[in-house]
């Protein structure tokens, strides 16, 4: 007998198939009927009105740490979101030293483990709302092996750091990241991440990149990204695909049309996009001291700002003109002052339209980029980026279907990211489930006010256990650190 049969869904399986009316019946951990389904259970939901879809998949998250740190997960939970991929942007809880924090993407958390097995016993103790599957990040390993070195590595460098891939990749993670922006990933050639993307490739991952430019060279950057996938013969993942700053707004499709040519020439890139005209991290990387760029300075907002928690949550023209300084000045204060490396900005560099193209690409997934410091007043994509796809570009704008945009949030991203038996509705999978209104989805998290869960969602389930219902975090922890199956 099922544990639990939920009746009437208008189901929309995950495949990009239009929406049928059918049941669906769970056993443990996994779906075990669909269609009409005669049986009864226990427990029974009635969804008629609802719309039931696999549980959405964040594929950009820098959660690592916040799975140990928040391990109800609400922010995510609140959004449908049932799995994450962790270990973006080069940044990765994977490899660690233990009892040092400060060459991680962790935000606060401080290692007891090295390498991904120790990492995924952390993470099963902690007992999260939500599973996630791993990418070992390009920035961690190279602290960790040459700290911020400004050169290439030496030959046992670069070994040590191969191995260290290796190790993630044997240990069940996805892919290798790589975030070209940051220190120290900035200062490698391209060779040296063709090198260690090879690893990831010997293991059947990925490569996923938020590339070295995503503004002035954005072009050149996809071309790098592009020739890494085809020389180390692995599929690339371009990570939050932007054209940054209102120079280069329009860029978008010149991009896109790259992608396309190089796949249709033989290469495997897929990306993904935040629906947000703001981007946000660090703001130390931001800018360069000695010359402070003013244009970027304008569209500056502090979401965390431990050296000056009033700035927190305004703009920055607004801070400098209330002190009476240049907002050029009150950047390089800010980042000069003590902790001011931990200021975490939000930057308006993005124009719509080009949000909308993303949207409207056939191989575009859906990642949030939320950075989880609740201290602070930080980017609304935390709690608000699938229900703002589902409920503004979908229902509000028509920019996409609503299959099709179900299908980008869970088997797309779920085939490609190694996720066994999950992002579809189907006998035998993993019932990670989403029920919601899809005529009332929307976010509610804003620049003044993110941290408002989304309305419309009236349950999800992971890993068969009803984890939200009505507005309510069950607590039931059923998620964990899975493994790659690619
Ligand atoms: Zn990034």
């Amino acid at each position: 007998m099922a544990d639990l049969i939920i009746r009437n869904a208008s189901l929309l399986d995950g495949t990009g198939a239009a929406a049928v009316e059918a049941d669906v019946a769970i056993t443990g951990q996994r779906i075990t009927a669909v269609g009409s389904v005669g049986e009864s259970a226990s427990n029974e939901i009635d969804a008629a009105g609802r719309t039931l879809a696999p549980g959405f998949v964040d594929v950009h998250t820098h959660d690592d740490g916040a799975l140990l740190r928040h391990p109800g997960m609400e922010f995510k939970l609140s959004q449908g979101c049932t799995s994450l991929v962790i270990g973006n942007c080069g940044f990765s809880a994977v490899p660690a030293v233990v009892g040092e924090n400060e060459k991680s993407g962790l935000i606060g958390v401080t290692p007891t483990w090295t390498e991904l097995a120790g990492f995924r016993a952390a993470v099963a103790a902690a007992n999260p709302a939500v599973n996630a599957m791993a990418l070992v990040g390009h920035n961690t390993t190279r602290s960790l092996v040459m700290g911020l070195e400004r050169r290439p590595p030496t030959d046992n460098e670069l070994e040590a750091m191969r191995n260290h891939v290796r190790s993630a990749m044997a240990e069940g993670a996805c892919g290798f990241s790589t975030g070209l922006i940051y220190e120290p990933g900035r200062y490698c050639e391209t060779d040296e991440i063709v090198d260690l993307a090879k690893q990831s490739a010997e293991a059947g991952g990925i490569y996923a990149t938020h590339m070295r430019n995503e503004g002035d060279r954005l072009l050149d950057a996809v071309d790098e990204a592009i020739h890494i996938g085809m020389t180390a013969n692995l599929p690339v993942q371009i990570s939050h695909h932007k054209s940054a700053g209102r120079r280069n707004w329009g860029k978008i499709g010149l991009s896109l049309a790259k992608v396309d040519e190089a796949n249709a020439g033989g290469a495997d890139v897929t990306l993904d996009v935040y629906p947000y005209t703001a981007g946000s991290g660090p703001m130390a990387q931001y800018f360069n001291l000695e010359k402070i760029d003013p244009e970027l300075a304008e569209v500056i907002r502090f979401a965390s700002c431990p050296a000056f928690r009033e700035y927190e949550g305004r703009m920055a023209v607004e801070v400098a003109a209330d002190l009476g300084i240049p907002v050029t000045q009150l950047i390089h204060d800010v980042i000069s002052a003590p902790e001011g490396d931990r200021t975490l900005c939000i930057q308006f560099i993005i124009d719509n339209a080009d949000i909308e193209e993303n949207l409207r690409h056939p191989l575009m997934m859906v990642g949030s980029d939320g950075i989880p410091d609740l201290r602070g007043q930080p980017h609304p994509r935390l709690f608000g980026t699938f229900p703002k796809v589902l409920g503004h570009y979908v229902r509000e704008q028509g920019v996409l279907a609503l299959p099709e945009a179900i299908r980008r949030m869970t088997s797309l991203s779920c085939d490609r990211f190694g996720f066994v038996d999950r992002g579809r509705i189907a006998e035998g999978q993993f019932a990670d489930l989403v029920l919601f209104d899809p005529d009332t989805i929307i976010d509610t998290a804003t620049y003044d006010d993110p941290k408002q869960e989304a309305t419309g969602i009236d349950m999800v389930m992971v890993n068969g256990q009803i984890a939200l219902r009505d507005g309510t975090h069950t607590g039931v922890g059923g998620g964990r650190l899975l493994s790659s199956g690619r």
